[in-house]
């Protein structure tokens, strides 16, 4: 597998973020039905449909231009987690209609403050996604291409049992190399990758054709 290694590869770089962060442009919006939460999981007042929830986000992420580099539209996220409404009914909807989850893997930084109470609501466990030299066990790494250089990512080597069905969560998916390069080390892991669901997904970046067998759910396009 290109780019596969077992050991992390020395210190932290500046964070894959910066790097793969992209302008955004508009293309039309996809979202997930808040009825097939499971019952158990959702509170009352969280449960929404996909179009609701789509707003919700839409109004609630700040574009930040010119950041972290001249020329990238940066999607904050910020004001959406800090609404206690608009967090949970996000998480209820990034938990909805995948059946049965083992395991919740979420992608640094972001993901992981949406995929721990994803996790949760699920009575899933929670597996956290690294940037490289972060874990401190034994890993499995999977670098991938961003437009200028190369990033790694990890997970403990013995995160996913073969047969699991995990979730893969992010906060926003643009050229799909880091949900890629995490569905690889699900399935280097034995377990099967169920979804990837996003918040917010920069359609123009087509980061789907880097995912074409896997199921990838947004609950807003941009
Ligand atoms: P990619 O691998 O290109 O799909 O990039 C996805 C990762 O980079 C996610 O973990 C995002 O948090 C981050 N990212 C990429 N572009 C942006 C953006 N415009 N705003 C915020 N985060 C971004």
């Amino acid at each position: 597998m290109p780019g596969a290694s077992e050991t992390p590869a020395g210190p932290d770089p500046a964070s894959a973020d910066p790097a793969s962060a992209v302008p955004a442009s508009a293309v039309p919006a996809s979202a997930v039905p808040a009825s097939t939460i499971p019952a158990s999981t959702i509170p009352a007042s969280t449960a929404r449909t996909g179009i609701e929830v789509a707003d919700l986000i839409r109004a609630r992420i700040r574009d930040v231009p010119d950041y972290p580099q001249p020329g990238v539209v940066f999607k904050d996220i910020t004001p959406l987690l800090a609404d206690g409404a608009a967090f949970a009914a996000v998480v209820s909807a990034l938990a909805a209609g995948h059946g049965r989850i083992d395991k919740v893997a979420g992608i640094e930084a972001r993901g992981f403050i949406l995929a721990a109470p994803v996790a949760y609501a699920l009575g899933a466990g929670f597996v956290p996604v690294r940037k490289e030299g972060k874990l401190p066990g034994p890993t499995y790494a999977q670098s991938y291409q961003l437009e200028y250089g190369m990033a790694t990512v990890e997970v403990h080597s013995d995160a996913f049992t073969p047969g699991e069905r995990v979730l893969i969560i992010d906060d926003v998916l643009a050229t799909g190399g880091t949900a890629a390069a995490t569905a690889q080390l699900v399935q280097r892991g034995g377990a099967q990758v169920v979804a990837i669901s996003v918040l917010l997904e920069l359609g123009f970046l087509d980061g789907r054709a880097k995912l074409p067998d896997l199921e990838v759910r947004s609950l807003l396009g941009t």
